[in-house]
């Protein structure tokens, strides 16, 4: 049989770069087979370089919330890149960008733009670090951050255990500094902040968590560490990388009504270039170079492309702001049919949504926190993924991760995943 184009690619990939890619999520080990090669992308599809076209669930892993090759993102892009590529100097655009997300998020005053969530997440840490002269921080289990090394920490047993390293190559002694407690769970929270409460510069939450799938906050959760972190004089850091933008115009703060110290954003403020940031009350902000004495910096920091492509998109999801209504109910929707689908077929699954993003679980346990995700079927994920790529349906290759709806998807979109859906379970019976 001749090979396709992409397991040609992905052959001499594996010669040249570790498992063939630059990110591990974009391998498909947990699922098998090889990662489709990506020729070009415009709206809801994505094309491979075998010429096949999917209805696209990744959005690369979040920014697309327009979908790909917006025009007017392009046109911004297509603009600032006739005016140069990177000065290492201030423009007006990282002013404009600034200024539009500091309005659009009452608990930020002042933010620093960056290249990646990864910066933006070790940044705030370390300025937390900083401002209180603290050491130790406190993360969720199944919550992703990036990975700087504080924060790629595996949770152990019981409560507020001390951090084992999650990954060779991660001090001992730096993981020993992360606590991890399970998400969602109030009394594990309390225990720790009376044991480590003194010690804490910061607990540092995905508000709504997207890295173990989706996992909503349970009535409390938030509030309890927003009480506990001021009382304790611990600084509270929302990682909105993936909820900035997605959920409404603003973050998941803008929702719950909980106002972090610091924020952390990244994805959808970049328009699909490299960009994260990071931001807070002033007084917390000036602790940076060059007005404090903690160092951040960064050499394409509030690069133009990135600021326009930027500013393009919160251009058109300002203007659409009652559009995130319909975003969110259709993707309500779309999860509705699916677990009918499944109901019907007599497969257990929870589909856990919050706005436009949503995770399918192959369990009949409902999924909090890490433990309760760990209990999924993911040897069905995988066939359920392959099915649904068979059909030109592209989603996560991986169990634990959030699909993506973005504006582009349209009615016909959600109805043709419907229908491979539907021929996908057939293929599943007993899987
Ligand atoms: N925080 C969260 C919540 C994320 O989902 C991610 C990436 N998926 C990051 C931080 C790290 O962002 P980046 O990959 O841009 O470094």
């Amino acid at each position: 049989m001749t090979k396709s184009r992409s397991e040609q690619f992905f052959e001499i990939a594996e010669r040249l770069l570790p498992g063939g890619v630059n990110s591990p999520v974009r391998a498909f080990r947990s699922v098998g087979g090889i990662p489709r090669f990506i020729d070009r992308a415009a709206g809801s599809r994505i094309y491979d370089v075998d010429g096949r076209e999917y209805i696209d669930y990744v959005g690369s892993w979040g920014p697309m919330i327009l979908g790909h090759a917006h025009p007017q993102v392009q046109e911004a892009i297509r603009k600032a890149v006739e005016r140069g590529t990177s000065y290492g100097a201030p423009t007006v655009q990282e002013i404009e960008l600034a200024r539009r997300i500091i309005e659009a998020f009452p608990s930020l005053e002042k933010i620093r733009m960056v290249s990646s969530g990864t910066e933006a997440t070790m940044s705030a840490i370390r300025l937390a670090r900083g401002c209180t002269g603290r050491e130790k921080i406190l993360k969720f289990e199944g919550c992703y951050h990036g990975h700087a090394d504080s924060l790629l920490v595996k949770a152990g047993s019981g409560i507020a255990t001390l951090g084992i390293p999650g990954s060779p190559g991660v001090p001992a002694c730096l993981a020993e500094l992360t606590i991890t407690l399970p998400f969602n769970s109030v009394e594990a929270f309390r225990t720790a902040v009376d044991r480590y409460g003194k010690e804490l510069a910061c607990v540092i939450v995905e508000p709504v968590a997207g890295n173990m799938g989706v996992v909503e906050p349970l009535p409390g959760f938030l509030e309890t560490l927003r009480e506990l972190t001021r009382q304790a004089g611990i600084l509270l850091i929302f990682d909105e990388v993936i909820t900035g933008f997605r959920l409404t115009y603003g973050g998941y703060q803008n929702l719950c009504g909980i106002e972090p110290d610091l924020t952390c954003l990244g994805k959808i403020i970049g328009g699909g270039l490299p960009v994260g940031a990071f931001g807070g009350r002033r007084d917390l902000m000036d602790y940076l170079a060059p007005v404090g004495p903690v160092y951040q910096a960064g050499t394409l920091s509030g690069n133009p492309l990135a600021m326009a492509a930027g500013l393009a998109t919160l251009d058109i999801l300002s203007s659409q702001r009652a559009d995130y209504d319909v975003l969110n109910h259709r993707t309500a929707e779309l999860c509705a049919a699916m677990g009918r689908l499944f109901q019907a077929a007599d497969i257990p699954v929870r589909i856990n949504r919050a706005g436009s993003l949503f995770t399918l679980f192959f369990s009949d346990h409902d999924v909090v926190n890490y433990e309760t995700a760990s209990l999924s079927n993911t040897d069905r994920y995988a066939l359920f993924f392959k099915g649904m790529l068979e059909r030109g349906i592209y989603l996560a290759p991986s169990a634990f991760e959030a699909a993506f709806v973005s504006f582009a998807h349209s009615e016909k979109d959600l109805e043709e995943t419907l229908s491979a859906c539907a021929e996908t379970i057939k293929t599943m019976k007993g899987g």
